[in-house]
């Protein structure tokens, strides 16, 4: 997606040879007219999949999930980190390895949100490694719900995400795919063009 490409090669900033920052429009200042586009571009990408609720986790997830949401008219739920992991019967959760903080945290999601039957999209910021994707997929799972898709605004094709995602069966659909950092340079895939 072109709008997306220019606005991380123009704001984005490379931190290492595996992270990227985009504090200035998804992360921590939110760009709201970019969040429309982006979710007009994931109603597009979905439109023939019926969805029926939007999954993402907090926090970032939140903003693209909310304007894929208006254009689909369905809710969204964001499953939350939780402090303990205590087990409660009116949550279903699941342990996500943070790939940029490195600690593993609980995830949670009440049951009363997430019932069975339904079509569920799952939406996230970023795709390094899947694990919050696959946690995401695995709270569906447990409450007898289909995982209709996985879109990603920015996807690090260098890293094996996408590929565990894709080899799991689901439809991946990233905005923008980024190859590789080259001395802190961005280069991405082309077949984002
Ligand atoms: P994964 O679970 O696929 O390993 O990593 C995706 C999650 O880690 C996302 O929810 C995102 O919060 C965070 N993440 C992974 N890579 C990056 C990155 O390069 N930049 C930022 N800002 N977050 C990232």
């Amino acid at each position: 997606m072109r709008l997306l490409k220019e606005k991380i090669k123009n704001e984005g900033i490379v931190l290492n040879n595996s992270i990227l920052k985009v504090d200035a429009f998804l992360n921590h200042q939110i760009d709201p007219e970019l969040m429309m586009e982006l979710g007009r571009e994931f109603s597009k990408r979905f439109a023939d999949k019926k969805v029926s609720k939007i999954l993402t986790i907090e926090s970032s997830g939140i903003a693209v999930a909310l304007t894929t949401a208006l254009f689909f008219h369905v809710p969204v739920v964001f499953a939350r980190k939780q402090k303990s992991s205590t087990m409660n019967e009116n949550l279903y959760s699941t342990k996500v390895f943070s790939f940029t903080k490195n600690i593993t945290n609980n995830v949670a999601v009440s049951k009363k949100f997430l019932p069975p039957g339904e079509n569920i999209l799952i939406l996230d910021d970023f795709l390094a490694n899947g694990e919050a994707a696959m946690g995401l997929v695995d709270l569906v799972h447990q409450a007898g719900s289909n995982v209709v898709g996985i879109g990603i605004v920015i996807e690090k094709s260098f890293q094996p995400g996408r590929k565990r995602l894709i080899d799991a069966g689901y439809q991946v659909e990233s905005l923008a795919r980024i190859k590789a950092f080259e001395k802190g340079q961005i280069v991405f895939a082309d077949d984002n063009e």
